[in-house]
C-alpha cells in the first residue's frame, strides 16, 4: 500500500487520541517516524512490530531535517508498509503536515490526515480556560512564538485584534514577546496564563498578568513543551483540575 497516515498524537494523554489514531497504530501501522512531542503512554500502543524511528526536532537540539524526513516516508511506503507520521497535536497546526503533504504527492504517495487535538486549545481547557467565551472575546488567534527563520508574527497587530491570543513555542522568547504586546498597546494587567507539558502527569502552569507572566513562569521553572495564553478568559482558570484522566468503568 502505497500511502502514508499524517496522525495527531494530541496534547499528550494517550486517551486523547481519536479511536481512529487509536485503531491504526495498534493494527495497522508497519513504521512509524514520530516527534519528540508524542509521549510514550501513545507510543505504548502500536503493534509490537512496529518500527520507531524517532525524528524528533525539539528547540535548541540537533533535529532530523526535514528533506530526510520525506525520504524516510516515501522510500517506507514504496517498500508497500503502512507508514505513519505520527506528530504531536494536531499534524496541520504547526506541525509541517502541509509539507510533509506536498512532498508526499510530488513522490506520487498518497496521504491520509487523522487530525489530532491541537495543545492550543486543548491545554487551555485542562486548566479550565475556554479559549473563546462570548461575555470576554470574539475569538482565537493561534500564534508561533518562535519561527525556524528568525522571522516572527506581526505583534503590534496581534496586540490589536480583541481575541484570545494562543502562543505556540512561546517559552523562551516570553519575555521579548510580552515587551511588544505591551509596547502594541495590550495593557499589562491583561490576564495571561502558562502550561507546560499539558495533559500529562508532569503537567505545570502559572496564572498571572501580561506584565508577571515571564517572572511567574521563571519562579515555578516551567520548561518547554508550553503554551502561552494571552486574553480575558486566562483569568477563568481554575485550581482544580479540570480533565480528568479516563478510567475505564
Ligand atoms: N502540532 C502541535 C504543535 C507543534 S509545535 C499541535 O497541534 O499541538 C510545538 C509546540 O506545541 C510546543 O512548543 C508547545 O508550544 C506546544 N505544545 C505541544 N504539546 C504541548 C503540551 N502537552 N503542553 C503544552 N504545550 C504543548
Amino acid at each position: 500500500m502505497n500511502k502514508v497516515f499524517l496522525i495527531g498524537a494530541g496534547p499528550g494523554a494517550a486517551d486523547l487520541l481519536t479511536l481512529r489514531a487509536a485503531r491504526i497504530l495498534s493494527d495497522q501501522a508497519d513504521v512509524v517516524l514520530t516527534d519528540e512531542l508524542v509521549s510514550d503512554e501513545v507510543l505504548a500502543l502500536l503493534r509490537p512490530r512496529a518500527r520507531v524511528l524517532r525524528v524528533g526536532k525539539r528547540g535548541g537540539r540537533a533535529s532530523t531535517p526535514q528533506d530526510f524526513i520525506h525520504r524516510l516516508m516515501v522510500r517506507y511506503a514504496r517498500r508497500g508498509q503502512v507508514v505513519v507520521r505520527l506528530k504531536g497535536g494536531d499534524p496541520f497546526v504547526f506541525g509541517r503536515g502541509g509539507e510533509e503533504i506536498e512532498a508526499l504527492a510530488a513522490a506520487g504517495i498518497d496521504a491520509e490526515i487523522v487530525p489530532g487535538l491541537t495543545a492550543g486549545i486543548s491545554v487551555p481547557a485542562s486548566i479550565g480556560i475556554p479559549v473563546t467565551h462570548r461575555a470576554h472575546t470574539h475569538g482565537v488567534t493561534l500564534v508561533t512564538g518562535t519561527c525556524g527563520d528568525g522571522s516572527g508574527p506581526d505583534w503590534n497587530a496581534l496586540a490589536r485584534t480583541g481575541t484570545t491570543l494562543v502562543i505556540y513555542m512561546g517559552l523562551a522568547r516570553v519575555l521579548s514577546i510580552v515587551a511588544r504586546l505591551i509596547a502594541g498597546g495590550l495593557p499589562p494587567d491583561t490576564p495571561a496564563a502558562a502550561i507546560a507539558s499539558g495533559t500529562l502527569p508532569t503537567q505545570r502552569h502559572v496564572v498571572g498578568t501580561l506584565r508577571d507572566l515571564p517572572e511567574r513562569i521563571a519562579a515555578e521553572g516551567l520548561t518547554s513543551p508550553a503554551i502561552l495564553v494571552v486574553g480575558e478568559v486566562a483569568a477563568l482558570a481554575r485550581s482544580e483540575a479540570c480533565m480528568g484522566a479516563y478510567v475505564a468503568a
